[in-house]
């Protein structure tokens, strides 16, 4: 549809723009697009979502609540809904890239199953746990099916005086990226905008910033999540668990021929204990890289256990990754349990293809996690073992 069809054209361009942006690593998906009419229909639209959203609320009986958390830049609501009464939560959020749609369906189906079921493992689950999930975090983004959000560094500087003779952040789209122009309207990477320190206020010394250096909450997105988050620490004490979810590209599992359905990852920031991790070391009585691990663990088994089939092709995503200005990153360094989970295939060059199959995947996969805290088996998991999971690499 629209920009998609004209893609083909223009891939090489696109790619050739792609070199010229280095600092935007792991903005995947500059591939060229090799089939045309490259549909998105069958993913959650914004209208859709927040229909589904109180339908589900008031079929649960009350099992599920659906709140308005904050407001996109463009002012539509980010939801949350929340089910379980638990004392341990666990915080889901998908479309933080808005063109990374599966999350969004995976987590609508877990939530209509977790508010409706009266089966044993729902009312376990509901009993021992309290999960929060953000379906849509870049609304604005997700309605142009693009990666990042909609907002102007104008509008940042009208927000924040103080930056009003700064560069714009280095995580700033304003040209052409996966096929989008950005040119006339433009935005950020909203997962580079996050800061360990929750309550960071933006300083024009932090300006333009780089990729291995922390966020400033400038969107009100990243803004909105980082509050969220907050007032689940008031609540609980810790976020137990924290799930982001994404799509890449195309990759085989290391030593196979088998394409990756999902990658899967613990690893954001360097441990504040390890001397690389030592510009953290003020996060490092909290941070959890051992559970980080049996998480990714839970999870890759869950899958496994579907049996020799797409479902079971599952690698590690990049290790070593030093991203302080990821939600995964900020947050593991505020001691939640993390992973990431990456479905292959982004929507301008995959469409809604296989798109039953791989919320499926990311389903089974937060479900492992979810039944894992929930009966405290994940505790229990060897974290070593999650370096036998395979790596991917590039086709
Ligand atoms: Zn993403």
């Amino acid at each position: 549809m629209k920009k998609k069809q004209v893609l083909k054209v223009l891939s090489s361009v696109a790619i050739a723009a792609s070199l010229f942006v280095p600092q935007v690593s792991h903005a995947e998906g500059a591939k060229p697009v090799t089939e045309e009419n490259i549909s998105v229909n069958g993913f959650i639209q914004y209208e859709e979502l927040k229909k589904k959203l109180y339908q589900i609320e008031k079929s649960s009986n009350g099992q599920v609540k659906v709140e308005t958390a904050g407001k996109t830049n463009q002012g539509r609501d980010i939801f949350t809904a929340r089910v379980g009464h638990g004392d341990k939560v666990i915080l889901i959020q998908s479309e933080i890239h808005g063109n990374e749609k599966t999350g969004t369906v995976a987590l609508l189906n877990i939530l209509q199953y977790l508010g409706s079921s009266n089966s044993e493992d729902a009312k376990k689950i509901r009993e021992e746990l309290t999960i929060v999930a953000v379906p849509m975090m870049n609304a604005d983004g997700s309605e142009l099916d693009r990666r990042g959000n909609v907002m102007s560094w104008r509008e940042v500087q009208e927000q924040f005086p103080q930056l009003r003779n700064t560069l714009p952040s280095w995580n700033y789209y304003s040209g052409s990226l996966q096929g989008d122009n950005y040119s006339n309207n433009p935005g950020f990477d909203v997962n580079r905008d996050f800061n360990p320190n929750l309550n960071y206020v933006p300083k024009p010394e932090d300006f333009p910033g780089a990729t291995n250096k922390a966020g400033w909450f400038i969107t009100p997105e990243a803004q909105t999540v980082r509050d969220v988050y907050k007032s689940l620490q008031e609540e609980f004490g810790i976020v137990e668990v924290f799930l982001d979810l994404h799509h890449q590209n195309f990759y085989t599992i290391e030593g196979t021929d088998k394409e990756v359905t999902m990658s899967i990852s613990a690893d954001f920031v360097p441990d504040p204990k390890t001397p690389k991790g030592s510009k953290y070391s003020q996060y490092a009585d909290n941070f959890r890289f051992d559970f980080s691990r049996q998480i990714n663990v839970a999870l890759y088994n869950a899958l496994q256990e579907k049996g020799n089939s797409i479902f079971s092709n599952i690698s590690l995503y990049d290790q070593n990754l030093d991203l302080p200005g990821t939600a995964l990153g900020a947050f593991s360094l505020n001691g939640s349990g993390i992973a990431i989970f990456e479905v292959k295939g982004q929507t301008q060059n995959f469409g809604q293809k296989m798109k039953g199959q791989l919320v499926k995947t990311v389903e089974t996969g937060i479900m492992g996690v979810i039944k894992g805290v929930a009966d405290g088996s994940v505790y229990k998991l060897n974290p070593e073992d999650y370096d036998n999971i395979p790596n991917r690499v590039h086709k």
